[in-house]
C-alpha cells in the first residue's frame, strides 16, 4: 500500500491469520499480507494462506521443521526486532488469533522495551471456528451456558497442572487446545474430579482445512477412539454435551468440494476466477502463482508495425491470443501515444480475431467485439480459420507471447497472407522458495487431490520449480488439448475440460471430484 507512511523505526503487527481456511483471514491481516515488508510465520499457517503473499515480500519462517525443534521464542523476539530496527513494516503472522496461546503477549513485550510501534490484529481462533466446522456450537441454550479455554500443554515432567475440579463444577464446553499428548491425563483428571465418563467429547483435527476430521465418542472413550483413528495434530479436545450434536449439524465436509484440496498453478498477475469458483462449493484452494509475464518495452517491433497498421490494401487483421496479450497491447498503445482510433483510420477494413472467451472478454472490455473466434479455441484452429476467412492480400498481424505456439502461422502462411509476428511479452517462471517446498511435500504425502493447469505454459512453470516429485501421481484436469499433451510429456495423469472455459474446468473438477448434495 503506497499511502501507508513508512514510517522510520518501522513496526510490527502482530496477526492472527485464523485456524487454516484461508476464507476466516480478516481483511485487516489479509491487507497487511499485501502491503508488509517482512512476513514471519510460523508452522500452523497453511499453505492455502501462504500462498497468498506477494512475490516482493521477505518471507521469515520460524516454526518447526520436520522432525526438528522449533525456533526459540528469544530468536524470534530477535527478528522481530532486527527487521523493525531496519525500518521494516513487519507482519509476524500466527495461527488463530495471537493472543489466544500464541505467545503474542510475550512478543509484545519485547516491542515495549524495544520501543518499536506495534498493532494487534485478532484473528478467528481455532477454539471457536474448529468446533463450528464440525458442527458443534460451543453454547447452547439446552445444553452450555459457557466455554471455556484452557491449554493442555502438559509442563517438563509431563504434567498437566490444571484445577479438574473447577473444570468440572462450571459445567460449560471445554477446550483443549495443545491437549493431544495429554489427551489421557486430561480425561481421567476430569472422571476423577467428578465427571460422568458418558459425557460427550470429541477430538478434532486440522479444523477448518480440507483434511479436517472429527471423532465424537464420550470422555471414557475419547482416548482409544482417538488412537484407533490415528489422530495428530493440530487439534483440539471438546468436553461437553454440545459434542453430541455434530452427528446432526455437520455440514464443512458435506459441501460439494469438501475435504478436497486443489492446487491451481496462474499467472501471478491475475488471480484465478477457477479459485473462487472451486472455494464456492467447499473446496480448499492452493494458488500457485507459476508464471509471470513481463511486458517487452520498449518494443521497436511493435511500433514499426502499428506505425504501418491500416494502411495494408487488403484487410487488417489485429490477431490476440490470451487476455494478458491484449492488457500489454493496449498498455503499449498508450505508451505510444496512440489509440485504436488512429489504428483504423487508415482506411483499411479492420478485422480483430481472439483464440477464446477470455481473450474475447478482454477485448469487449475495452468496447471491441471480435470478429473471429475459432470454434476450437486452439492456436492450431485459430490459424485456420483465419486463413479461410481472412480476404486476399490481407495482413495479420499476431501479437502475441515471444514464444507462442507454432501451430498459429503455417496456416496463415501456407495461404499467402502477410504474417507480422509481434512478440508481446516473454513468460518467465517463479514461485516464491517456501511455497514450492511446502507444496511438494503436500503432494508427496498426497494431500493434494488435483492440479489445474489453464495453459501449457503454467505446466512448464509448475514443472521447472516443483522438482523430485513423482508426477506420475499427479492427476491434472487441463483447459486443452495443448495443455494436456504438456502435461502428459511429464506423465501426470491428465483430464481435459469439455471446453477451455472456467465453466468447464469447474463441471470437470465436480465431476471428477464432486460428491452429490446429501441434504
Ligand atoms: N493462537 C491459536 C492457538 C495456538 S496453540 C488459536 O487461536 O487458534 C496451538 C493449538 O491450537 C494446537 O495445538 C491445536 O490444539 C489448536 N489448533 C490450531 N489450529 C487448529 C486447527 N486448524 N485444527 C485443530 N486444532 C487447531
Amino acid at each position: 500500500m503506497e499511502t501507508m507512511q513508512k514510517e522510520e523505526k518501522g513496526k510490527v503487527w502482530l496477526a492472527g491469520a485464523g485456524p487454516g481456511d484461508a476464507a476466516l483471514l480478516t481483511l485487516k491481516t489479509a491487507e497487511l499480507m499485501e502491503s508488509a515488508d517482512v512476513v514471519v510465520y510460523d508452522a500452523l499457517i497453511s499453505a492455502e494462506i501462504l500462498s497468498r503473499i506477494p512475490e516482493d515480500k521477505q518471507v521469515i519462517y520460524v516454526g518447526k521443521h520436520a522432525g526438528n525443534h522449533p525456533v526459540p521464542q528469544e530468536e524470534i523476539n530477535r527478528i522481530l526486532v532486527r527487521e523493525a530496527k531496519k525500518g521494516k513494516q513487519v507482519l509476524r503472522l500466527k495461527g488463530g488469533d495471537p493472543f489466544v496461546f500464541g505467545r503474542g503477549g510475550e512478543e509484545l513485550e519485547i516491542l515495549l522495551q524495544e520501543d518499536i510501534p506495534f498493532e494487534v490484529v485478532p484473528g478467528v481462533t481455532s477454539a471457536a471456528a474448529v468446533p463450528a466446522y464440525a458442527g458443534i456450537p460451543v453454547t447452547h441454550r439446552d445444553y452450555a451456558s459457557s466455554f471455556h479455554v484452557i491449554t493442555g500443554h502438559a509442563r517438563k515432567g509431563g504434567k498437566v497442572e490444571l484445577d479438574f475440579p473447577a473444570l468440572v463444577r462450571v459445567k460449560g464446553t471445554l477446550v483443549f487446545l495443545m491437549g493431544l499428548s495429554s489427551m489421557e491425563r486430561i480425561l481421567n483428571g476430569l472422571t476423577e474430579a467428578g465427571m460422568d465418563p458418558d459425557m460427550p467429547a470429541a477430538v478434532l483435527e486440522n479444523g477448518t482445512s480440507a483434511g479436517q476430521r472429527r471423532v465424537t465418542a464420550t470422555v471414557g472413550t475419547l482416548k482409544e477412539a482417538s488412537d484407533r483413528a490415528g489422530i495428530s495434530p493440530p487439534a483440539i479436545i471438546l468436553v461437553g454435551r454440545v459434542c453430541g450434536l455434530s452427528g446432526q449439524m455437520h455440514w464443512a465436509e458435506d459441501r460439494v468440494l469438501g475435504g478436497r484440496q486443489f492446487l491451481i498453478t496462474r499467472p501471478r498477475q491475475s488471480s484465478s476466477s477457477l479459485a473462487g469458483r472451486l472455494r464456492a462449493l467447499g473446496a480448499q484452494v492452493i494458488e500457485m502463482p507459476a508464471i509471470r509475464t513481463e511486458p517487452i518495452c520498449p518494443n521497436e517491433k511493435l511500433k514499426k508495425a502499428l506505425e504501418v497498421f491500416g494502411t495494408n490494401t487488403g484487410q487488417e487483421w489485429l490477431v490476440f491470443t490470451s487476455p494478458v496479450g491484449v492488457d500489454i497491447f493496449f498498455s503499449q498503445l498508450m505508451e505510444l501515444g496512440t489509440d485504436i482510433r488512429k489504428l483504423s483510420a487508415r482506411g483499411a477494413d479492420v478485422g480483430i480475431a481472439a483464440i477464446g472467451p477470455g481473450t474475447a472478454s478482454a477485448l469487449e472490455r475495452r468496447g471491441l467485439v471480435p470478429d473471429l473466434m475459432p470454434e476450437v479455441y486452439s492456436a492450431a484452429a485459430l490459424g485456420k480459420e483465419l486463413a479461410q476467412a481472412a480476404a486476399e492480400g490481407s495482413r495479420i498481424t499476431v501479437a502475441r507471447a515471444e514464444k507462442g505456439s507454432e501451430e498459429l502461422l503455417p496456416p496463415l502462411l501456407a495461404a499467402g497472407l502477410k504474417v507480422e509476428d509481434i512478440p508481446l511479452y516473454r513468460t518467465l517462471y517463479e514461485t516464491h522458495p517456501f511455497l514450492q517446498e511446502k507444496i511438494r511435500e503436500m503432494l508427496e504425502n498426497g494431500e493434494i487431490d488435483a492440479v489445474t493447469f489453464t495453459s501449457a505454459s503454467t505446466v512448464r512453470g509448475f514443472t521447472g520449480v516443483i522438482k523430485d516429485v513423482d508426477y506420475g501421481k499427479i492427476r491434472a484436469v487441463c483447459i486443452g488439448e495443448q495443455t494436456a499433451a504438456e502435461a502428459e510429456k511429464h506423465g501426470m495423469q491428465v483430464r481435459v475440460a469439455d471446453r477451455a472455459s472456467m465453466d468447464a474446468m469447474t463441471k470437470k473438477v465436480v465431476e471428477l471430484f464432486g460428491k452429490e448434495m446429501q441434504r
